[in-house]
């Protein structure tokens, strides 16, 4: 089921833009060394890179692509605890001495990712502190995102939960349309099928989106952002902070380059 678009490293460097926003926060002369054991790949909507209790084999880092980590209750499906696009990376357990994953992570938006494999991401993880920081940082703000999303679950309104959810997406694609069916979105938001329906035609009579099999295009991101709940806010500031710290500190190497 995995498609992998094999190209060459030397490729890959002459790339005008790192996709990933961790791996661009990397120093140039550590980012050429990871990009030696960086394969990149393509991932495909309903893809499973991770089931509960099994061995991580590759650590991710999504570009356009989109990854959700989801709890399993009961054996079953749960629901939505995170989600991971280009600021982030999938295979967080390896960073906090593990190899194992104790949530499914499921492609829910296609697209690119570089992966490396974890024997090899171990090492690099070693040897680089630039690395380190970035994703120590990084680990920061998924747990917080983490936490946030056990709350938001528990005490927000589907409605207000979907503007949310929608907002995260739209920020990680960076892109106003998408596509993503109700049943998708259920599990996502951990609702049955008619409450995913009710709560899209209440953004749709208010003119926020449009959705129409599955294609889900953004009209009015603003009006989108007071529909959603603070839960938003909160996580996207933590993320902000974090990235206007890379541009700090990247900006701290050129000045002593
Ligand atoms: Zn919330």
């Amino acid at each position: 089921m995995r498609q992998s678009n094999r190209e060459s490293a030397g490729h890959v460097a002459r790339r005008a833009s790192i996709e990933n926003s961790l791996l661009a926060a990397v120093p140039r002369k550590e980012y050429r060394r990871l990009l030696a054991g960086l394969e990149p790949v393509t991932l495909t909507f309903g893809e499973v890179l991770y089931e509960p209790g099994e061995t991580i084999r590759h650590v991710y880092f999504p570009g356009a692509s989109l990854v959700s980590l989801l709890t399993l209750v009961d054996g079953h499906l749960g629901l939505e605890v995170g989600l991971i696009g280009r600021e982030g990376m999938v295979g967080i357990p390896l960073v906090l001495g593990h190899n194992v994953s104790s949530v499914r992570a499921l492609v829910q938006g296609s697209g690119t990712a570089m992966r490396m494999a974890s024997a090899r991401f171990r090492k690099e993880f070693r040897l680089s502190l630039p690395l380190q920081q970035e994703l120590y940082r990084y680990t920061h703000t998924l747990m917080a995102q983490i936490s946030q999303t056990a709350a938001c679950n528990r005490f927000h309104v589907v409605e207000a939960r979907l503007a949310r959810w929608l907002l995260m997406t739209h920020d990680r694609v960076k892109s106003d349309q998408f596509r993503m069916t109700h049943e998708f979105l259920g599990h996502m938001l951990g609702v049955r099928r008619v409450g995913v329906t009710k709560a899209a035609q209440a953004l749709q009579k208010r003119k926020l989106i449009s959705y129409s099999r599955g294609d889900i295009i953004v009209l009015d991101h603003r009006g989108l952002e007071a529909a959603a709940c603070q839960c938003y806010e909160v996580v996207k500031d933590m993320h902000d902070g974090a990235q206007a710290g890379y541009a700090m500190r990247k900006m701290r190497i050129s000045a002593a380059a």
